[in-house]
């Protein structure tokens, strides 16, 4: 298969580089030329523009910041639109908005062209492994077709439903992914000023019912580890809390205990921690409760 990506950066770069690994033919564009060097220099044919890539490719990815950008993407100046061969079929990972999204598909449809969004979740290490979970919406012989090259990328591929279904459960399961990593942080935070080991506390929580992966994976690797390396920032979380609220804004329902936990999110991004790792909640929350959750130690900051 030959496939052209937009969108190069701690996802889409991964995953380009994956598909490369795998023999598929790929065509790369992004405002940063380093990223775009970088996977040229793995085999990728270089794209001049959105369109330059669509007249090369008979499918194109997208996963980008946000709808905004992958609405300028193809209908721009250089967009996808003005070279989309009939038939075409844009597949958008962007983490994104349904209602949009589906605004999108229908402008596609109106020029025989294909749309279908298959946002991910699983973050870079996955991104790397190509065992990311892949949710898609759209037409159930568009997904199938695509299938193989989705193969490449995820392990757990789900079709959801029609066009947007996709970027709906994305929204909503970041929410759940935000709020249980908010809650565990403030429960290790308070679990520190206790006096309790925060080693211990984890391997009491990961054999216990407040087990998730946040407290699996995210707390044992980036959190007592101190390194909170940048793979999903926190800019994107908000972005994503923000979509499943206004989803429920939409549908007239409360939305209680997200609600509570999106003040918490907006609070360390208005506190400037925007473009660090999103698990640098944590140490909002430790700022809060004045202590740090740290590797088989228990210390105050002050
Ligand atoms: P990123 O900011 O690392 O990468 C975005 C890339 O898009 C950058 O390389 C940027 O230069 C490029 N870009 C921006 N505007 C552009 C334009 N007009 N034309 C071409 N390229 C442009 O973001 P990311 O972490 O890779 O996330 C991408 C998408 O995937 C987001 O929607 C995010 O919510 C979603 N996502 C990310 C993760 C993760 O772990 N990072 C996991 C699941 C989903």
């Amino acid at each position: 298969m030959r496939v052209g990506i937009i969108g190069l950066g701690n996802m889409g770069g991964r995953i380009a580089k994956r598909l490369l690994d795998q023999g598929v033919e790929v065509g790369v564009f992004d405002v940063n030329k380093a990223f775009m060097q970088t996977l040229v220099g793995l085999g990728a044919v270089e794209a001049e523009s959105p369109a330059d890539l669509a007249l090369k490719f008979p499918y194109v990815i997208t996963v980008l910041p946000n709808v905004y950008i992958v609405k300028e993407i193809l209908t721009g100046q250089q967009g996808l639109i003005k070279e989309l061969r009939p038939n075409s079929l844009l597949i958008d990972m962007t983490t994104s908005i349904p209602s949009v999204t589906k605004e999108l598909s229908e402008m596609l449809k109106t020029k025989g062209l294909r749309m279908i969004d298959a946002p991910v979740s699983g973050g870079v290490k996955k991104a790397e492994d190509g065992t990311l979970s892949i949710m898609v919406g759209g037409e159930v012989a568009d997904f199938e077709e695509v299938k193989p090259l989705l193969n490449f990328i995820g392990q757990n591929i789900i079709h959801v439903g029609e066009i947007g279904a996709g970027h709906t459960i994305k929204a909503l399961n970041n929410m759940i992914s935000a709020t249980t990593l908010a809650a565990t942080g403030e429960a290790m935070a308070l679990g520190v000023k206790l006096g309790l080991d925060p080693t211990k506390m984890l391997d009491v929580i990961n054999s216990s019912t407040g087990k998730s992966f946040s407290s699996d994976f995210k707390f044992p690797n980036q959190v007592l580890t101190r390194n909170f390396e940048i793979g999903f920032t926190l800019d994107l979380m908000v972005k994503d809390l923000k979509i499943a609220l206004s989803m429920a804004e939409e549908e007239k329902v409360p939305m209680f205990i997200s609600s509570a936990s999106f003040q918490l999110w907006k609070q360390a991004w208005s506190n400037g921690k925007g473009q660090e790792d999103h698990t640098a909640i944590v140490k909002h929350i430790e700022e809060m409760f004045d202590v740090e959750i740290r590797e088989k130690t228990i210390s105050a900051t002050s």
